[in-house]
């Protein structure tokens, strides 16, 4: 088993590097509430340190060739598909998520990032334009330093799909982790140079929001990349725009299932559950609105309470658990708050909501039924295993109500008519659409959200627009006239 203390806080200039002056941030085992490691935040010194490298090692990396530079991502994907399993142990540590999902989800898709994004650098072009005799050429830059910010949620997945794409493109990224997840992304910094990525492009840096707000606002900055919550989205997005920084903003999402009569019930079942019970419900593009057609319903909640009843919320490390507790005290206590508030706006809570008799922050999964679009369980992104089943009579009515939210990350729709499915999602308001399946990420899909979800895309091609620009070239063939 992996030992989850870090070598040091930091990982800078392609070393770890401490410096115990910052506030010291313990790691706690959400699975036990035990404190596991502890880091310091960085102070001022560490903060310049990691800016200042960043910038000077940039300008070398962007003169590679991409082929060069894609080698080098390419190497980091096979060192950590080769670790997967103590990465994998480093994650549900971090995370609290089972290593039945952290060993085919996490790990796994930091390599996919890598290997896709090393495999892209090398065709990442600008274009020619013929314009009569004349033609204009573009050249594809990198932005320069980019910061990426993550969420708790998936830290070694969020520091690759941020970091594969920028050096892809050129660029050098100081990432910092959240502070309640802050070891993974160390490990994908140790092992990128290790694969021989030069020092200084990708720094790792530890804190609170106050060190992600300097990163944001420090004007060595080109771009910054957030993974988090709607209300830190517009603090970011704020001082980006002081400093007229790119931004990708990956925000939260409350997201529809629909579930119409003629759906296959047990996919549909299986559906609702990888919508809102994978990684105990903290997923940014959770279905966590399961819009149930009338006559479906009793089956359906029938078959969910079966399959639900048979979660098994054991040791995070034993393979054969596959569901883990809040990532912290404080995401139980906002989880209990909607449960208290579902309850108390007259949702019937069919099961779940109950705390385990030991340590750690567990929580059993729930489901609501009878919830009504304004309560707050169906307005509000909760985080947390919480399914919230709503009723509904037909498509027109379904696709209205669906639509009714600030959110647009998600959706899908579980039918065997492949007319309406493919309707539906045409008129759906969200980043990403699924027919028949949910929350599946591959990185060779763009992923982001429209309305208050996000700004921007990560992962497939449309990453390589978000972390280069062009620059055009005007070439004259012809005599050059002026006026006088
Ligand atoms: P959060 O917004 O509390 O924190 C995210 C990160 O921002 C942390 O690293 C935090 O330290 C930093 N931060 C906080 N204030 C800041 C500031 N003023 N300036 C700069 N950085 C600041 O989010 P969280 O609780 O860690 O994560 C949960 C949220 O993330 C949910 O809303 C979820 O939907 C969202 N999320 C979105 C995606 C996506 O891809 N769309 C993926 C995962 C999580």
């Amino acid at each position: 088993m992996i030992d989850p203390k870090p070598t040091a806080s930091h990982f800078i200039n392609g070393a770890y590097v401490e410096d115990t002056a910052g506030r010291a941030i313990n790691v706690v085992y959400p699975a036990t509430g035990e404190v596991i490691a502890r880091v310091h935040g960085a102070t001022p010194a560490i903060l310049e340190a990691a800016l200042a490298t960043a910038k000077a090692a940039q300008p070398a990396w962007a003169a590679l060739t991409g082929t060069e530079r894609g080698r080098i991502l390419r190497r980091a994907s096979d060192m950590i598909r080769e670790q997967n399993r103590s990465l994998s142990e480093l994650e549900t540590y971090d995370t609290g998520k089972p290593l039945q999902e952290t060993l085919v989800a996490d790990a796994t898709s930091a390599a996919d990032a890598l290997e896709y994004f090393g495999g892209l650098a090398g065709s990442l072009t600008g274009e020619h334009v013929q314009f009569g005799e004349d033609f204009i050429y573009t050249i594809r830059e990198p932005l320069g330093v980019c910061v990426g910010i993550g969420a708790w949620n998936y830290p070694t997945q969020i520091a690759a799909w941020k970091a594969a794409p920028a050096l892809a493109c050129g660029n050098a990224m100081v990432f910092k982790p959240s502070e309640t997840t802050p070891l993974c992304a160390l490990k994908v910094a140790e092992i990128l140079h290790a694969a021989g990525l030069p020092a200084g492009l990708f720094n790792v840096i530890q804190g609170l929001g106050d060190v992600g707000a300097s990163l944001a606002t420090d004007l060595r900055v080109d771009k910054v990349s957030l993974t988090g919550s709607l209300s830190t989205g517009r603090k970011v997005y704020a001082a980006a725009a002081e400093g007229m920084r790119n931004v990708t903003m990956e925000l939260g999402g409350k997201s529809p299932l629909i579930i119409f009569d003629d759906a296959n019930l047990e996919d549909a079942v299986s559906g609702a559950i990888l919508a809102n019970f994978y990684s105990s419900g903290q997923i940014c593009s959770n279905g966590t609105r399961v819009f149930v057609q009338k006559g479906i319903k009793a089956a359906f909640l029938s078959r969910l309470m079966e399959r639900v009843g048979k979660a098994i919320l054991g040791d995070p490390m034993d393979e054969a658990t596959n569901f883990g507790p809040m990532v912290s005290q404080r995401q139980r206590d906002i989880v209990e708050d909607f449960i208290t508030k579902g309850k108390e706006e007259g949702a019937r809570l069919i099961c779940g909501g109950k705390r385990l008799d030991r340590p750690g922050f567990w929580i059993t999964p729930v489901i609501f039924s009878d919830v009504t679009d304004n309560m707050s369980i169906a307005r509000e992104e909760i985080f947390g295993p919480v399914l919230s089943v709503l009723d509904f009579e037909d498509e027109a009515e379904v696709l209205i109500r669906a639509n009714e939210t600030q959110y647009g990350l998600a959706a899908g729709v579980f039918t065997l008519n492949l007319t309406r499915a493919h309707r539906m999602v045409k008129a759906l308001e969200a980043g990403t659409c699924y027919i028949n399946t949910y929350n599946d990420a591959p990185v060779e899909a763009p992923f982001g959200g429209t309305k208050l979800s996000g700004v921007g895309r990560e992962n497939s091609k449309a990453a390589i627009n978000h972390y280069s620009q062009l620059k055009s070239v005007y070439v004259r063939m012809s005599k050059l006239e002026a006026p006088y």
